[in-house]
């Protein structure tokens, strides 16, 4: 599969400064020459690592477009394989006509992520590590990024390793007591078996537990704003993007009716789904009906429940609050500004069932910072902020770390019921895979394809 050459446009089709098709593979130098002419003609010669001004040229050998084409000589490359990088106008038309001629002078179109797929099969980065570009591309905060990058520097990969070994010592001193006649451990061998294995077991629940926190940071919290007409939902969401928003741009994958704004509250993607009816001031609940609210708030991660201040508490108040049901949710008193007020904070705790209820005014932007601060208290529930050197933000690593973690209980277990050692050796080796897992020192042709399947293409 290794043994032909790839292309793809990378950068996205739309308009822009640039757009690049990338090429990789043993024939990426030939297949460009074949459509490329520069004054340089020896550029391929060279070392590599070098921009070449030039032309591209259809079969008629009409000039295309006016471009810079990278090179990158192997192995010291993205793929570890020779690269081409062809910098052009970026249009639709000219990067599509380019993509054209080189699939048509060789190449083959590229599969989602392949070209990362090659650097994990040409060893130049881990699983996790091709995993968390994909990550880096989607970070929807800073801090998201920031927890990104470091896996793709290969701090988690390292951590794993280091697991991983020490359950290769504790398997090599398990495995040295196989071959005794009786085949069950001195009882001091025991013992230091079990101490090793619980410090061990220790270290994968740290990473555990962190991964909750991990995963937030990575996917965001998925919010809805509640309330009857004219609470100030609206106001609301467009206070707190006035201050926050994390990104401007459509978030693909959703509908046209059902827009997502997202909100970094301190690194956490608040993505609030945010119904056309809520954005444009009218009522999502008469937008879209009862029905679809309860199906929405039943998906979300955070409900906040607003109120008018000015209001007294109506029959739909009482509606919109039994849909919340036991969700995590913030109870927000809003209108806080006015000065005739018909329902407080002391009213709301018996609804609110233990829930914070705070007043705030999204007119005058007041309360929105306690908001922000519970949210993240909820949210993060005394979970460890980013500064921790390692967060597990992916669920398929936390699954292998939990699986991991199974059969070392399960080995410890063994140990001190003197099960025989070579029982107890099948279930460190297992602990030992599945943090393989990880980083795809232990993994199936199906694992990569599913992993890979969910890359953009031409990355
Ligand atoms: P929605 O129907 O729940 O989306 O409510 P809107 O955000 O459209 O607000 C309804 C009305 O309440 C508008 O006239 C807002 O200006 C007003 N409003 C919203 N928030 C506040 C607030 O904090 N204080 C005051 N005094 N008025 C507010």
């Amino acid at each position: 599969m290794l043994e032909d050459t790839i292309a793809a446009i990378s950068t996205p089709l739309g308009e822009g400064g640039i757009g690049i098709v990338r090429l990789s593979g043993p024939a990426a130098v030939d297949i460009t020459k074949k459509i490329f002419k520069s004054k340089k003609e020896e550029w391929s010669a060279a070392g590599g690592h070098r921009l070449i001004y030039g032309h591209i040229y259809d079969q008629a050998g009409q000039s295309v477009d006016e471009v810079l084409v990278g090179y990158m000589k192997a192995p010291h490359t993205y793929t570890r394989e020779n690269i081409v990088e062809i910098n052009c106008h970026g249009g639709i038309v000219p990067t599509k006509k380019i993509l054209e001629l080189v699939l048509g002078a060789g190449a083959r179109l590229a599969r989602p992520g392949e070209f990362s797929l090659r650097a994990f099969l040409n060893g130049r980065i881990d699983l996790a590590q091709a995993e968390s570009i994909v990550d880096v591309i989607r970070a929807q905060t800073e801090t998201g990024l920031k927890l990104a990058v470091a896996q793709l520097n290969g701090n988690l990969s390292r951590k794993i390793s280091v697991l991983q070994e020490k359950l290769l010592g504790l398997l090599a001193q398990v495995e040295a007591n196989i071959d005794f006649p009786e085949d069950d451990l001195e009882e001091s061998t025991g013992e230091e078996l079990v101490h090793l294995s619980g410090d061990l077991l220790q270290r994968i629940k740290d990473l555990i537990k962190g991964a909750q926190a991990g995963k937030i940071y990575r996917e965001g919290i998925r919010t809805i704003i509640i309330g009857r007409p004219n609470v100030g939902k609206s106001s609301l969401l467009n206070a707190l993007l006035r201050e926050n928003r994390a990104i401007v741009t459509d978030i693909p994958g959703t509908t046209r009716d059902i827009i997502e704004e997202i909100i970094n509250i301190r690194g956490i993607p608040l993505k609030i789904i945010d119904t056309a009816g809520l954005h444009e001031t009218e009522n999502i609940i008469e937008k879209i009906g009862m029905e679809k609210t309860r199906e929405m708030i039943g998906k979300a991660d955070l409900v906040l429940v607003l109120l008018d201040a000015g209001r007294s508490l109506a029959e739909e108040d009482l509606d919109i609050i039994s849909y919340v049901g036991d969700k995590k949710a913030v109870f927000l008193v809003n209108k806080d500004d006015l000065s005739e007020k018909k329902i407080g904070v002391e009213n709301m705790a018996g609804l609110a069932a233990g829930r914070p209820v705070l007043r705030i005014s999204a007119k005058e932007g007041t309360g929105l910072s306690e908001l922000e601060e519970k949210i993240f208290e909820m949210v993060m529930g005394g979970h460890l902020s980013v500064t921790d050197e390692v967060l597990v933000t992916n669920t398929r690593h936390k699954q292998a770390l939990e699986t991991a973690a199974r059969h070392l209980e399960e080995a410890v277990a063994e140990i001190k019921r003197n099960v025989p050692v070579d029982v107890v050796a099948i279930d460190i080796r297992a602990a030992w895979e599945a943090l393989g897992e990880i980083t795809g020192s232990a993994v199936t042709e199906d694992l990569l394809n599913r992993i890979f399947a969910d890359f953009c293409i031409g990355k």
